[in-house]
């Protein structure tokens, strides 16, 4: 028989972990919301961790929207956060650009949505692709030619609900036919809760073409990278070992807290069932798990 790893969340955990964490941070998908429709009692779980002077952020992998867009949708849902207490993949990408000083006169090439493009215009790179490219067909004609923008020296490559022949032709020759271009994933989940019933592929598709045609590895900046967290520990200035990431999948949410030295819980209001914990090829164990994110409010009586 197998050992549980991972101790079930009891009151008096979620005791002890409130006397020792400053900050929680959370997932958004899965943990939050369901595509738009917000868990139960999400709401005033956070009300109550603010209440006891917790500081929260969010990150998530989705990196359909920017920053200012999540912050719109938290509003939307009745809940207030803030742009800079969100850490989002799409940020992410476009930060990994600025801090290793790309070019600003170079092109950064899309395979993404909206929130890729925003973010990067907002740190000062020009984007070429994104929705815009969904229109268009690759013109395969005899004695036609695909023509690209040499000065592209980087493709970031996220979620793209429009993504075509074209833009994988775009993509794929920026990369190969310039051995200094950079390939980047906002991240590479297997399939998310873009709507609230079903889950639906995740980026790692679009990511796994574009190393299938190029044969080359993307650097991740999304969870499970721990690139974000220097940004976090930047603006939050709180000790990772005070930190508790609270996620529904283990590849990532569990694993980047892990990696970055945070207590970890993990949720079942997800895409993780408890048998997966079983699962004799799982090797990620987080520190605590529980259904869903308002057995926090479950404290012991004293
Ligand atoms: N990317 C996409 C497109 C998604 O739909 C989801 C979840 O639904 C994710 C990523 C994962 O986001 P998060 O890290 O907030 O769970
Ligand atoms: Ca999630």
């Amino acid at each position: 028989t197998l050992k549980e790893k991972s101790q079930r969340l009891t009151p008096q955990d979620t005791q002890s972990l409130l006397d020792s964490v400053d900050a929680f941070l959370f997932d958004c998908d899965g943990v939050i919301w369901k595509g738009d429709s917000l868990i139960d009692g999400v709401s005033d779980t956070l009300d109550f961790l603010r209440s006891m002077g917790k500081k929260l952020v969010f990150v998530t992998n989705n990196s359909t929207k920017s920053r200012r867009q999540y912050a719109k949708k938290f509003h939307s849902v009745g809940i207030s956060v803030s742009e800079d207490e969100i850490f989002s993949s799409s940020f992410a990408a476009a930060m990994y650009l600025k801090v290793n000083k790309f070019p600003k006169e170079k092109k950064v090439y899309v395979i993404g949505e909206e929130g890729i493009l925003e973010e990067l215009e907002l740190a000062g790179f020009t984007p070429l692709g994104g929705p815009e490219d969904g229109k268009k067909t690759a013109n395969m004609k005899r004695n036609s030619f695909f023509e690209h923008d040499k000065n592209v020296g980087a493709v970031v490559v996220g979620l793209d609900q429009y993504i075509n022949f074209y833009k994988l032709q775009y993509g794929t020759l920026c990369i190969r036919e310039n051995p200094g271009c950079l390939f980047i994933a906002t991240n590479r989940d297997a399939v998310g809760n873009l709507t609230d019933l079903q889950e639906w592929p995740g980026a790692g598709c679009m990511v796994a073409a574009i190393c299938g045609t190029t044969q080359k590895d993307p650097i991740v900046v999304g969870k499970p990278s721990t690139f974000l967290m220097d940004f976090l520990l930047e603006k939050f200035n709180i000790p990772t070992s005070k930190m508790c990431m609270v996620g529904d999948r283990l590849d990532t949410d569990i694993l980047f807290g892990q990696n970055s030295g945070c207590r970890t819980l993990l949720v079942f209001s997800g895409v993780t069932k408890e048998s997966d914990l079983q699962d004799p090829l799982n090797q990620i164990h987080p520190e605590y798990m529980t259904t869903t994110l308002s057995d926090i409010l479950y404290l012991p009586n004293n």
